[in-house]
């Protein structure tokens, strides 16, 4: 990946630009770890990208950053500038284009977002990120007083990267964030959920947990039920937990998915019928929230003789046939009996064997 990425800077920099990688990338790079875009600084700005670059997408006009895809990787590629979010009052959330790598560094969150390699291959570490990264530690490049004030998102993103890289926060960050607390009120929900989604993502999600608490975050973020988020490798079972369905913007299929796990953490998601009913995701997720092992539901699972409706072999129609009945209520009410025998092996999926069950089913019902 850093063969492309450098590929890429050099590409820049022939069209008689600078750039350089920055970000995530290069503090993954040194701390050994996989990352999943590259982030580029440059004094080319996107007009000029986009001749370079004929296939670059303008992320957002105010942004002023562009994105390449190169070899399946994505690039970022965002022009020198300074921070845009507290700019004078007189011209809020304007880009400040700058012509020097230094004063774009400066503007950056922590210092182990500040690291760069130039297109020699070449680390460059003006602020000191690489001793920040041997420390394990998240430390803001201005005073954290300052910059948490101008950009209240940096308090959930240094939760964010104590979490995913274990990493602990500075003594005045987290003072800071104390402070500075209230500021996330202003933030929309949806970039609150974003970072959200990666705290709640990663393997050490306790540790964001924690942190939510301790620094007090959960009543501003509307987190009430935070004491009782467990350890779950699905970020959506943390978010059932949570109970924030109407607080937070979540898609109608998270909704849905939310809402089936409830249901089958209280219906046991180890039963067939459960299984039956709502999948094996929910329901594995609905397992692994009660402490039961993938192993146990997977072996339920796989001993069930159907798992969803498409799998009995008559349907409505035969059933219609076979009966000489018209569709009513009372075909719903087959269905569930028939599917609960076959469930619990009182009957084998075979189309004569089924039907003669739904005759017999029929008879007592309309009695
Ligand atoms: P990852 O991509 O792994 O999630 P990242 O550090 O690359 O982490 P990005 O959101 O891709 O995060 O941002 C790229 C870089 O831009 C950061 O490393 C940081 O230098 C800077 N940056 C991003 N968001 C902010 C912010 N809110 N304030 C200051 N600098 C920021
Ligand atoms: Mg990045």
């Amino acid at each position: 990946m850093l063969d492309v990425a450098l590929k890429m800077i050099n590409t820049i920099s022939d069209n008689g630009y600078e750039a350089y990688i920055v970000g995530g990338f290069v503090r993954d790079y040194l701390m050994g770890k996989k990352s999943n875009d590259v982030d580029i600084t440059t004094n080319a700005k996107p007009k000029e990208l986009l001749d370079i670059f004929p296939t670059a997408v303008i992320d957002n006009a105010d942004y002023g950053s562009v994105t390449v895809y190169f070899k399946d990787i994505r690039f970022e590629i965002t022009t020198y500038r300074v921070e845009e979010n507290y700019s004078d009052n007189r011209h809020p959330d304007t880009i400040i284009y700058v012509d020097n790598l230094d004063e774009d560094l400066k503007r950056r969150d922590f210092t182990i977002n500040t690291i760069c390699i130039d297109k020699f291959g070449q680390v460059c570490d003006k602020l000191q990120g690489k001793e920040d990264i041997g420390k394990r530690l998240i430390k803001t490049v201005d005073d954290p007083f300052v910059s948490f004030a101008h950009d209240a998102l940096r308090i959930l993103r240094a939760i964010r990267f104590a979490t995913t890289l274990d990493f602990e926060l500075d003594f005045l960050v987290r003072e800071a964030i104390k402070e500075n607390r209230y500021l996330l009120e202003e933030l929309s929900f949806n970039r609150k959920k974003e970072e959200l989604n990666k705290i709640f993502g990663s393997t050490n999600l306790i540790k964001g947990v924690t942190l939510i608490k301790d620094l007090e975050l959960d009543s501003i973020l509307k987190l009430d039920k935070i004491d009782k988020v467990k350890k779950c490798s699905q970020v959506i079972g943390v978010w059932t937990i949570l109970e924030v369905d109407n607080i937070y913007p979540f898609t109608r299929n998270e909704l849905k998915l939310m809402k089936d796990i409830r249901r089958a953490l209280k219906e046991n998601p180890l039963k067939v019928e459960t299984l039956y009913k709502y999948d094996l995701y929910v329901c594995s997720v609905a397992a692994e929230l009660l402490g039961i092992s993938k192993k146990d539901i997977a072996n339920v699972y796989s001993k069930m003789s159907i798992h969803k409706r498409g799998d009995i072999v008559i349907d409505t129609h035969d059933i219609i046939d076979y009966l000489k009945i018209e569709e009513g209520p009372i075909i719903s009410e087959l269905w569930d009996k028939l599917e609960r025998a076959i469930l619990n092996n009182e009957v084998t999926n075979d189309k004569k064997q089924l039907l003669s069950l739904v005759e017999k089913i029929y008879t007592k019902l309309s009695n």
